[in-house]
């Protein structure tokens, strides 16, 4: 029967209970017919049977319609049920008093008993009016039966039992207009507690994922993969399906980082002004929307994702977004520092070529790795001849642009698997990985002539500057065991290179004879390779 439970209205009071309710009615019915039965053998009892009868057909009818009513569910609400019986109740109530002696008990418990459950459903003026309803009734009752024959007291009685009713009515409202108040009052704070604990949720995990952005991008100086945790954790405090996220350096317009999750196309993003110009990709979206999070003096902050998602950014979530940027734009700062130091660490400054201590760690693990899988490699030790003499004519800083260019022109003439240093001052050197001696003698001889070839700058950055490569060649394994003798053969023959006339190059005169180690077969006993 749960589903046929009397409800009031939606602004409704408190329920009545459908089930007791019906139980009630069908009870009261069954007692009224009960009476009628037994009554019709007393002659005592009835004072007029006729008007009774109707009075429990009209009863009966109402109990009939109030399980019809709510059995069928059509009308399950509190307030119409009671109003479609109401007709039938007054007049029954009004006939079945009017129908037996003096005092009527019970069926003055029948309005009471109604007053009460109308009072329950119905506020305080319509509670007050049907109380009113149900007076009449009982006092039309009375009227239409005693002809003004009874005493005076009897009277006084009758008004004092209506006025009864009518007091139950408005007390009963009173009582449930408060409890209705209260309900209200409390659900309203605890609808209260329930916002701000879903703030406190919102803000503890909008902490959380700030926290744990913080620590992984600070996790790792080299941040470009940690992109993508970034955003996913983004992601799950503003709850955006597809977004995009760009640190942008404000003086090149270079995307120092960029980061995304979801259907947001790749491509090329400039920043212009104050705004972010998708060239490729995201252009073409036309819900597409970017915003600026952060705009410090160097770096700009740059959040894209559909215009939708954007417009329904809450202040919270944009608060969120910016504490992300602080931190992001302090990691970029943070790596883009980390890779310079790492670059200067391992290149020259003036000629942008690798330095001596990177050129020493390579050539120890070339040399390693040529010893493991019996392989070859050369090195080439160059040096400027006259040098002096360039910088005496034409100043320093001729010497220093003459070291960058020949720096560039070593470079091009090498391949990329090869690596050029410099040793230091105007000493430069190559290492072949994979090359023999006649290789290296060719790339060497390549080298020298390019150098030759070339014209450098003056002071007036005129090319008349003409300069010259004396090159020591060496080779693992044939004329050095270990990266030690390998740089000394090198040196040897650039000195022997030096000693003869420079502008050429030149092996070393040892050969490695030792037992089980490959002899140069290609070269001459002495001065092997010679140009
Ligand atoms: P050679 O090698 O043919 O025997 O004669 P050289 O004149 O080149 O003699 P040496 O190799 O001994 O001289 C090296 C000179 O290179 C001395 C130094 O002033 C110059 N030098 C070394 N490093 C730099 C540099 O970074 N910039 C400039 N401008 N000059 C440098
Ligand atoms: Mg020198
Ligand atoms: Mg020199």
């Amino acid at each position: 029967m749960r589903g046929h439970r009397l409800k009031a209205g939606a602004r409704a009071r408190l329920d009545i209970d459908g089930e007791t309710y019906l139980v009630a009615r069908i009870a009261s019915a069954l007692f009224v017919v009960g009476m009628y039965v037994v009554w019709l053998r007393s002659t005592l009892a009835v004072r007029d049977s006729q008007v009774y009868f109707w009075g429990m057909v009209l009863w009966v009818v109402a109990a009939g319609l109030t399980v019809l009513l709510s059995l069928t569910g059509a009308r399950r609400n509190a307030k119409r049920t009671l109003l479609a019986t109401l007709p039938f109740d007054l007049p029954a109530l009004a006939m079945l008093v009017a129908s037996t002696w003096q005092f009527q008990d019970p069926f003055y418990a029948f309005y009471v008993g109604l007053a009460a459950v109308y009072a329950t459903v119905f506020k305080r003026i319509r509670a007050w009016m049907y109380a009113g309803l149900f007076v009449a009734s009982y006092l039309a009752a009375h009227l239409t039966v005693f002809h003004w024959t009874l005493a005076f007291g009897a009277y006084g009685f009758v008004v004092v039992k209506a006025a009864t009713i009518l007091l139950l009515g408005w007390s009963m409202s009173v009582v449930m207009e408060q409890q209705v108040e209260r309900q209200e009052s409390l659900e309203s704070r605890s609808r209260e507690v329930v916002d701000l604990n879903r703030q406190l949720e919102r803000s503890v995990a909008e902490l959380q994922a700030i926290s744990e952005i913080s620590e992984v991008i600070h996790s790792t100086l080299d941040f470009d993969s940690v992109g993508p945790l970034v955003i996913d954790i983004l992601q799950k405090v503003i709850n955006i399906p597809a977004a995009r996220i760009f640190v942008i350096d404000k003086a090149t317009q270079q995307t120092l980082f960029s980061a995304s999750k979801g259907l947001l196309g790749e491509g090329t993003y400039t920043y212009s002004g104050s705004a972010l110009i998708a060239e490729a990709g995201l252009g073409q979206d036309e819900h597409f929307s970017c915003i600026e999070l952060l705009d410090d003096n160097d770096m700009l902050v740059v959040f894209c994702a559909d215009v939708r998602h954007i417009d329904a950014l809450e202040p919270d979530d944009r608060m969120v977004l910016s504490a992300v940027s602080s931190e992001l734009v302090v990691a970029v700062e943070n790596s883009r520092l980390y890779k310079l130091t790492k670059r200067l660490s391992i290149t020259d400054e003036l000629t942008d070529l690798y330095n001596y201590r990177y050129l020493q760690q390579r050539l120890d693990d070339e040399i390693g790795r040529a010893r493991r899988y019996s392989k070859t490699l050369s090195f080439l030790m160059l040096d400027i001849d006259d040098f002096k003499a360039i910088n005496d004519t034409h100043g320093h800083r001729v010497g220093d642009a003459v070291l960058g260019e020949l720096a560039q022109v070593l470079k091009t003439t090498v391949r990329e698997v090869d690596m050029v240093a410099r040793y230091g001052g105007e000493e430069f050197s190559v290492l072949l990985p994979e090359t023999d001696a006649a290789g290296a003698f060719i790339v060497a001889e390549k080298i020298r002539e390019a150098v030759a070839l070339h014209e450098f700058p003056d002071e007036d950055g005129e090319r008349t500057v003409r300069a010259t490569v004396s090159i020591g060649l060496a080779n693992f394994p044939v004329h050095a065991e270990d990266k030690e003798s390998l740089l000394r053969a090198a040196d040897d023959a650039v000195y022997q290179a030096k000693t003869i006339g420079k502008d050429r190059v030149r092996a070393p005169h040892i050969r490695m004879t030792r037992p089980g180690r490959p002899t140069a077969a290609t070269t001459s006993p002495e001065g092997e390779f010679v140009s």
